[in-house]
């Protein structure tokens, strides 16, 4: 539970206390910046035992890391709060910012680090597997089901790849077609590295004793595996900047939907930024970190110009 206490006037407000945020949040309060951070306690990776491939980190529980994150924010004056963020409107000198809780504050600049939601395929009894044996990502959680009897389950083309790289760590690797078309080449070459193919239509999980023992076709048949991989859409979790004219588009990859940005995280609305999940679908924690650290230092440099520019005109109207 944090305790910080939301000032009414502040430089940024930053939206998500995950990686991204809290990254974004220590450029700035190390800038000397006022900056809140407004969590609502929901990270991506939540369910996951350990953050792996985060190089200096890796195997670090997700909680642990943020933890870490929000004390880091914290040594620079930096407010990292528990909320809501529900509704956000501009004004003359920047945002006002409602919680849900019915506490506000003021901004310059919003930073969006909200993270996406994982919409996992509807199938009987995948979603209750997500995070322990049904997984998304090979860089994830794929050292840790090595070898073990993985079951692809296709979701559109991307499939093809990912069942390259599911085969890279276990020899016991069966691609679930689920009706999605492959290429004659794909289903040679996937069948050439030894996965088998199993046809039709995924009907359900099926478990014994709280862990996943294959799957259960329409035709009746079980293809038995104790790990499942699907890629899941992923979808940009922006509905409280929606007031503000910034809505999720198609991500070019047909992955989900994300919130466009230039290469520093600046959106297409004057004010706001984004990073992490919201506008990389496809960031890790590193990944999610850097961006939000790049945007936080362009918000402040940004910041620095407006008030040179305005210290200029005050010393005109002064003179
Ligand atoms: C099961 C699983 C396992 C994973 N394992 C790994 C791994 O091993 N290694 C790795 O590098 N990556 C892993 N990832 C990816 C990782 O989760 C993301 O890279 C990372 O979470 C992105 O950080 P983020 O800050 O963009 O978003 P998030 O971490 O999702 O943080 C967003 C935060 O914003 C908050 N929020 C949303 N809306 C609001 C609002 N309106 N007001 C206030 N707060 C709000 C949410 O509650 C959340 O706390 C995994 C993902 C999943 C699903």
């Amino acid at each position: 539970m944090t305790t910080d206490m939301l000032r009414k006037e502040l430089d940024v407000v930053v939206i998500g206390g995950g990686a991204a945020g809290l990254s974004g949040a220590l450029m700035l309060a190390r800038s000397r910046r006022s900056v809140a951070v407004i969590d609502a306690g929901a990270p991506r990776n939540a369910p996951a035992d350990g953050i792996h491939g985060l190089l200096g980190y890796d195997g670090m529980p997700p909680a642990e890391y943020l933890a870490r994150g929000t004390e880091n924010v914290r040594r620079y004056g930096g407010l990292v709060i528990d909320g809501e963020v529900s509704e956000i409107s501009r004004d003359t000198t920047g945002f006002a910012v409602t919680l849900a809780d019915g506490r506000n504050t003021h901004a310059r600049r919003i930073l969006l680090a909200t993270g996406l939601v994982d919409e996992i395929p509807d199938i009987d009894g995948l979603a209750e597997r997500w995070g322990r044996d049904l997984v998304h990502c090979p860089y994830c959680h794929g050292w840790e089901v090595r070898d073990r009897a993985i079951a692809v389950l296709a979701t559109g083309p991307m499939t093809f790849h990912s069942t390259l790289l599911w085969r890279q760590l276990s020899d016991r690797v069966v691609l679930l077609r689920n009706g999605i078309d492959f290429t004659a080449e794909q289903l040679a070459q996937v069948t050439a590295r030894g996965v088998r193919i199993a046809e039709g239509r995924v009907q359900s999980v099926v478990t014994t004793d709280d862990a996943i023992t294959g799957v259960a076709m329409a035709d009746g048949q079980v293809v038995p595996c104790e790990v499942i991989t699907a890629g899941t859409r992923m979808v940009a979790r922006a509905g409280v900047v929606a007031t503000l004219g910034l809505e999720p588009v198609e991500h070019p990859s047909g992955m989900g939907m994300h919130v466009p940005t230039d290469a520093a995280g600046r959106t297409d609305v004057p004010g706001v930024w984004a990073a992490g999940n919201v506008t990389d679908l496809a960031a890790q924690v590193g990944a999610a970190a850097a961006a939000g650290s790049m945007a936080g230092a362009q918000i402040n440099a940004e910041l620095a110009l407006e008030e040179a520019a305005d210290a200029v005109d005050a010393q005109a109207q002064a003179g």
